[in-house]
């Protein structure tokens, strides 16, 4: 743990160490934690497979191959897996009897290009991102041309229709709303192919279905941020090469944990939401922190 504020000593536990719970994938992306069955699923977008990890006994098993390439997942007000898929091109949502349902594929008639991450609101709004790296090449997807030709921010309202809610990212990538859900952050990748690009997270107020402000928040001070999640004090913790950034609602980075893998993706589990589960490249790792993920 490295404290860069000392309110960083809050939200973490002094005697905890960070565990890897699994090895042996090539890009591990989307974690997403089920309280009712105590088990965790993420991506491991380049070998095409959604994987398990039971918290009962620890075991892992494959959930879903092939997968449509995956990236990331949530889970939704009524504990059902929505799903980016980059093969596919859409967001879908797994149903209670496992039959899988396509929330989105189009915008104005164009396929989208690859959506990446998904936050669900309490109004049952599906907010993801659409950056084009599951069409770049053939390893996490399938190369192809962006028919849309831009990569926006999307909002699928609970009736069907998808809005572009923010149009001026270059790669917009992981999201996360506040506790109250009256600010919503959102990644821009934008440097991995624009020289000197984008390496942040915007902030946006939320009104209504609608997105104002988007000033830049962060920057990555180490590669770049990827996924995101906010815990219930409104703290924001960020993905970034060298493990994980925890930043106050007032933009202070307070502290890092360090991890072993580049990381990409993060999320809040354990019955009492207080253990992050940690994507890092090939390995899933966690670790108990003093706070609880926001939107249980
Ligand atoms: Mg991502």
């Amino acid at each position: 743990m490295i404290e860069h504020d000392p309110r960083f000593r809050r939200a973490i536990l002094p005697n905890t160490r960070l565990e890897r719970l699994h090895t042996g994938g090539r890009w591990f992306e989307g974690p997403a934690y089920f309280p009712a069955g105590r088990y965790l699923v993420w991506s491991d977008i380049p070998n095409d497979r959604i994987l398990r990890w039971d918290e009962t006994d620890a075991s892992v098993s494959t959930f879903r191959h092939p997968a449509g390439h995956t990236n990331g997942h949530t889970r939704d007000r009524e504990g059902r897996l929505v799903s980016c898929e980059h093969h596919h091109r859409r967001v879908t949502r797994t149903e209670p009897d496992g039959a899988i349902t396509i929330l989105a594929s189009h915008w104005q008639g164009h396929r989208l290009n690859s959506p990446n991450d998904v936050v669900v609101a309490s109004d049952g709004a599906i907010w993801f991102t659409d950056p084009a790296y599951g069409i770049d090449t053939d390893y996490e997807g399938e190369r192809a041309p962006s028919e849309i030709g831009a990569c926006h921010v999307y909002r699928l309202d609970p009736a069907g229709h998808l809005d572009a809610v923010a149009t001026d990212f270059t790669r917009p990538n992981g999201l996360a709303f506040s506790p109250d859900e009256s600010l919503l952050y959102i990644v821009d990748t934008g440097a991995t192919h624009v020289e000197s690009g984008p390496r942040h997270i915007r902030r946006f107020r939320v009104d209504g279905g609608r997105l104002a402000g988007g000033e830049v928040f962060a920057t990555c001070q180490a590669g770049l941020f990827d996924g995101i999640r906010v815990d219930t004090e409104g703290r924001l913790w960020a993905s970034a090469a060298d493990g994980i950034h925890l930043y106050d609602p007032d933009a202070t980075l307070l502290g890092r944990i360090p991890v072993p893998e580049v990381v990409a993706n993060l999320a809040f589990g354990g019955p009492r939401h207080n253990r992050l589960f940690i994507c890092a490249t090939t390995s899933l790792y966690s670790v108990y922190v003093n706070a609880r993920g926001a939107g249980r």
